[in-house]
């Protein structure tokens, strides 16, 4: 057993002259990276050495990258053990990385270099980079969020780890048939992932189930139950032109082979002999795996205190071995305490998933470390912060506790003691908050059959910062969600607005814009120092840059017509607005706005003599995006989009004008060529209910200009742009209770446009699958997810209107241009070194600790 921050490769102590020289991991010259590619392709066991075929050169590029990423770890965490800095632990369930090649490459600046010594092997670079399957360990901007972060702190040189799991399967796979979504089970280890080293050395133990031992002096400790064990898999973050090279660690669940029982196997129980084994695999296998049966949600609990205890003792262990270390250099400091943890140690929790961290850290301290009840939980509340995600009712994590005192009867003793300390505190201290207390208790018995624990109560009181992930969600926390909590520590709250990272997301994404961008600005700084794009803006009007822009765009979306053709088969024009919307499928982000406003732009077109029709902007609306498997009004959205594209598509007259596509199994590859090739993109969300989103950011760092409503980070973007860059519509997040009253009401008055879309698809125009059901959730008149409850009927005259101001402003391409090197010019907000250097300033008190 060993700590997080120990080094990657039992080699790190050895000179590098132990490499055949072949294999220097730091060639620069082109020849030399050849050989070294050469040299892995011939050595790496894994493929017959006669090929070397797209695939085979992958994985030896990839490997050839990994020696000097490996020597680039090594060089990190000695000098870290050295400085011994405060360290932050990123805990999230989700991560999504997508592709790591071009952006390892990218980042050790060696790009021109391995392109070449690739062409010298007869490969192109981006053609071998398309090989690698995409590390695809979240669901959507939240897991993205978490690996934009990554590479942040690592660019930013901050000492901070990503902790997370190492899903076998991620979400799924989309495959879009007639029948509209089918799942299937992504592998992305199917040969093997070249980045990740597995840690055979660093393992700790997880207990599930059991009891709590009370010994006579009354001291607690949870005993019995199943054990698993938690290995490490490491995989590299390289910071942009630094060495720093961060770590996100991913536990797999095994377990040991005393849990083989030979025995049985010998006896032909060959299951029950293997019993332990199997259920360890089932932590691991998919993320989010249904959670319908009792079975399913006893499962998911297991992932996320898999996460979290075996994470935290990672934090433990480390810091006692730091103690451990500083004993002697402590001279006349006096010994360490445990009090001292939280000036060593910071824990962020990527939404209520890894809530059990606060339970687990307490237990530690408690039990294994023999500390106080107050001791503990002033440690624990010093180390602690939360990160919420959501106003979304049904996203707000509620655990029963039945469940909960069955799968970790210690924890849920815990979470009893700081439930009632917490009411304690209310009666003796805040006595005008009593009446607010049973919203605000962590634990709601209100329902006898069915008591629960509220996550995110548990991590506002028990963490000493709460944050929102843009500004007008930050202030409905503080005015709705949280608003009890606020009147007793207003100092808890703050705003963290999301941001992305501008190496993958412009810098790698789109070499073309980027080698425009760097010429005019005449640095690349901006790669790092984002706010300098807003020296674009006295180029606006520059009729060369207007047409390098314009160069740009094109070939972006060419490459994005050719990747359409390739996997949908659906030829569509470049000369076309290039219209996206590429996220999540769900109700509140509004794709069945999007999709009636494409059939009623079909409708309207199919009316118009063809003279009409030739003065309309001709467009392509492409989706993308996966609906949850049990999620069945998304699923229809999703057939719809594909039925109504069938239809369009193939309309002769129409194919000029208007086409829709549904590019399937979105995810972070596939953005990368959709985003660069967008002109406009679609955040139409009901104001109120999109915490941030972050594609919105992408897709205006790319020039592309955003049609959306007044929510989420929209509001930034939009301050950050002008208001004349960007196509606002709809209600405010204020209006929309009152909005829906009024409908409940029955006051409601529809607009003709919105009645002759719906009446359109009833007509069967699309096809006779029966979407009654689906359009039925915009009618009626009360609750959540029926009567238009995320208010399409209400936003979609004014969105008509929006789509009307497009299509004038992209007839002018002149002022199209402007618009869109001005939204690239006003995104510097939006990197998430912004971010990531506010939470380490003002959460984390973390410093950056550059490796020399
Ligand atoms: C950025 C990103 C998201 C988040 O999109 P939103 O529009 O902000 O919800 C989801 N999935 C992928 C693959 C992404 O890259």
């Amino acid at each position: 057993m060993t700590t997080a921050t120990e080094s990657n490769s039992a080699a790190h102590n050895s000179p590098a002259t132990k490499f055949p020289a072949i294999a220097n991991p730091t060639a620069e010259k082109s020849s030399d990276i050849a050989s070294n590619i050469n040299y892995h392709a011939k050595y790496s066991p894994h493929f017959s050495p006669l090929k070397f075929e797209p695939e085979q050169a992958f994985y030896a590029t990839a490997e050839s990258i990994r020696d000097c990423l490996i020597q680039h770890w090594n060089e990190t965490y000695l000098h870290f053990h050295k400085v011994d800095p405060k360290q932050t632990y990123y805990l999230s369930m989700e991560y999504l990385q997508g592709r790591a090649l071009t952006n390892a490459i990218g980042n050790l600046d060696i790009l021109d270099a391995y392109a070449d010594a690739l062409n010298k092997l007869g490969h192109e670079l981006e053609e071998i980079a398309e090989q690698e399957k995409d590390a695809a360990l979240g669901n959507g901007g939240l897991g993205r969020l978490a690996s934009c972060f990554l590479d942040s702190m690592a660019t930013l040189n901050l000492p901070a780890w990503g902790y997370g799991l190492r899903y076998k399967y991620g979400l799924f796979k989309q495959r879009i048939t007639k029948e509209g979504q089918g799942e299937v089970a992504e592998d992305w280890l199917e040969k093997f992932s070249p980045w990740e080293v597995v840690r055979h050395d660093v393992v700790f133990p997880v207990r599930f189930f059991g009891h709590v031992l009370v010994s006579n002096t009354g001291s607690r400790k949870w005993v019995g139950g199943e054990v698993l064990q938690a290995l490490a898999y490491n995989v590299p973050i390289p910071g942009y032109k630094t060495k720093n090279t961060n770590s996100l660690r991913l536990w797999e669940a095994k377990a040991s082979a005393d849990d083989f029982n030979l025995f049985q196997f010998n006896d032909g129980k060959y299951e029950s002999a293997a019993e332990l084994h199997s259920k360890a695999q089932q932590i691991c296998a998919v993320l989010y795996p249904g959670d319908a049966t009792e079975d399913g949600k006893i499962l998911r609990l297991k992932q996320q205190f898999f996460l979290c205890s075996a994470s935290l003792q990672v934090c433990c262990q480390t810091y006692m071995d730091i103690i451990a270390r500083f004993k002697e250099r402590r001279e006349g400091k006096g010994p360490w305490k445990w009090s001292e943890f939280p000036s060593k140690v910071a824990v962020q929790l990527n939404d209520t998933h890894p809530t059990l961290a606060i339970p687990e850290l307490m237990r530690l301290l408690l039990d294994d470390e023999g500390l106080g009840w107050d001791e503990a939980w002033d440690v624990t509340t010093r180390t602690i912060a939360y990160t919420n995600h959501t106003v979304l009712p049904e996203a707000l994590e509620k655990w029963s506790q039945i469940v909960m005192r069955k799968l970790l009867p210690r924890h849920m003793e815990i979470i009893e003691e700081i439930d009632k300390r917490f009411m304690a505190m209310i009666h003796s201290s805040r006595t005008d908050m009593e009446s607010r207390l049973s919203s605000m208790r962590i634990l709601d018995s209100s329902n006898p059959q069915k008591p629960v624990v509220r996550m995110a109560n548990l991590c506002v009181v028990s963490s000493h910062t709460v944050n929102g992930v843009a500004q007008l969600h930050s202030d409905i926390l503080k005015s709705e969600l949280f608003a009890d909590y606020v009147s007793i520590w207003p100092a808890k709250f703050q705003n963290k607005t999301n941001g992305i990272t501008p190496r993958r997301w412009l810098r790698f994404c789109s070499p073309e814009l980027s080698n425009i961008i760097t010429k005019w600005l005449k640095t690349d700084g901006w790669v790092t120092k984002l706010d300098l794009l807003t020296g674009l803006r006295e180029f606006a009007d520059n009729e060369d840059l207007h047409a390098e822009w314009a160069s740009a765009k094109m070939a972006n979306k060419r490459r994005l017509a050719q990747y359409v053709l390739q996997v949908t088969g659906v030829s569509i024009d470049p000369n076309s607005l290039f219209d996206i919307q590429v996220k999540r499928i769900h109700e509140y982000k509004r794709q069945l706005m999007n999709i009636l406003g494409a059939v009623y732009r079909y409708k309207k077109l199919k009316e118009m003599s063809p003279e009409e029709r030739k003065k309309a902007t001709p467009r392509t609306i492409m989706f993308g995006g996966k609906a949850f498997a049990t999620y069945t009004n998304a699923k229809r959205i999703v057939k719809l989009v594909n039925d109504v594209g069938a239809v369009v598509n193939n309309d002769p007259e129409i194919s000029n004008y208007l086409k829709v596509v549904f590019v399937p199994n979105y995810n972070v590859s596939v953005a990368e060529v959709l985003i660069p090739g967008s002109e406009l993109s679609q955040h139409i969300s009901t104001a109120g209910m999109e915490a941030s989103g972050t594609s919105n950011m992408k897709f205006s760092l790319n020039g592309c200009i955003i049609i959306g409503t007044l929510d989420g980070a929209n509001v930034e973007i939009r301050e950050e742009v002008g208001e004349e860059n960007f196509f606002l519509f709809g209600a405010t997040a204020d209006e929309v209770p009152r909005l829906r009253k009024e409908r409940e009401d029955g006051l409601f008055k529809p607009d003709p446009r919105f009645e002759e879309a719906k009446q359109f698809i009833r007509s069967g125009a699309f096809g006779s699958y029966d979407y009654n059901p689906l359009l039925e959730s915009l009618e009626g008149n009360s609750g959540y997810g029926r009567g238009d409850y995320f208010l399409v009927g209400y936003d979609f005259p004014s969105y008509m209107d929006a789509q009307d101001r497009v299509d004038e402003a992209y007839k002018d391409q002149r002022r199209w241009l402007k618009m869109s090197i001005l939204s690239t010019a006003g995104s510097g907000k939006f990197s998430s070194d912004r971010t990531i250097a506010q939470y380490a300033k003002e959460i984390w008190k973390i410093e950056e600790c550059i490796v020399p």
